[in-house]
């Protein structure tokens, strides 16, 4: 296990699966699924669902309403996210907590730095509903701010492509892939990775981000475990270190294999 505590980032988009709208079952079945066997590594588990296929604030203005209510809307969209990923969850015998930046007490625990922590430390998969509870505002940067409120190792963005590339691989068949790459390149190349006061978050508090396709089976696992999936950024765009029990297990293994090559 490399990350002792992860935020997984899902849009609330990637739930439709081929939809035009709302939530495809077999994908919220599918996220549940991966969420759970990630969790069997003995990794903490916290998610940020967005809420774009039910509702995004911008669109409150082509409806002619208000920002700010848009924005409300929205958030209250990724509390039905969320509530859906609880349910699927639970369905799967995975103890998770549901707790949302906008307080909907029979539905959901308001969002308590403290009591989050504790959720993770006893295994559960935490769940922030309504972003941070503030308009104007993105998952993304929800996101970013739980990660860093919770201390996570980093924030795993998963999307449908399955990392960041040069330009964008849907229009441009030259496209390709960075498997890493620093924070400042990615001001400098103005590639879109989140929105910026996502974005900003995390570099200016070191966490880093992996941009990785969700939708793979096992994409989220392998990652967990250590292997490079999708592209990685970071301050110096280099691998962050293992956690000590991490260190602690490659340094055996290495004392193990140099012992039998000796032997041998
Ligand atoms: N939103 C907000 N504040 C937040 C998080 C979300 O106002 O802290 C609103 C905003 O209108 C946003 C919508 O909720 O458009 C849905 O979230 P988002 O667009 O991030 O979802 P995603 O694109 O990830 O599906």
């Amino acid at each position: 296990m490399k990350y002792k505590r992860i935020l997984l980032k899902l849009s609330g988009e990637a739930l439709m699966g081929a939809q035009q709208y709302g939530i495809d079952a077999e994908r919220l079945m599918q996220y549940a699924k991966e969420i759970k066997t990630a969790t069997e590594t003995g990794t903490q588990i916290a998610v940020v669902i967005g809420g774009g296929n039910i509702f995004r604030g911008v669109q409150a203005e082509a409806f002619g309403l208000d920002r700010v209510q848009g924005d409300y809307m929205g958030m209250l969209a990724t509390v039905i996210n969320s509530m859906a990923l609880q349910s699927a969850l639970e369905k799967l015998d995975v103890n998770t907590r549901l707790l949302s930046g906008v307080t909907i007490q029979r539905v959901c625990e308001p969002y308590i730095r403290r009591r989050a922590l504790r959720h993770l430390e006893k295994g559960r998969v935490v769940i922030f509903g309504a972003g941070i509870g503030s308009p104007y505002f993105t998952t993304d940067s929800a996101a970013s701010l739980r990660a860093i409120e919770m201390d996570a190792d980093v924030v795993l963005k998963g999307t449908r492509v399955d990392g960041i590339y040069t330009a964008d691989p849907e229009k441009d068949p030259t496209a390709t892939r960075y498997p890493q790459i620093t924070f400042d390149e990615v001001m400098e190349k103005n590639l879109n990775v989140m929105d910026m006061t996502a974005f900003t978050l995390c570099k200016e508090n070191n966490l880093p981000i992996i941009v990785f396709d969700m939708n793979k089976t096992g994409n989220l696992q392998r990652l967990i475990d250590g292997e490079t999936v999708g592209t990685l950024v970071t301050m110096n765009g280099t691998q962050p270190e293992a956690d000590e029990a991490t260190q602690e297990s490659n340094l055996q293994s290495t004392i193990e294999t140099t012992t039998s090559t000796e032997q041998a």
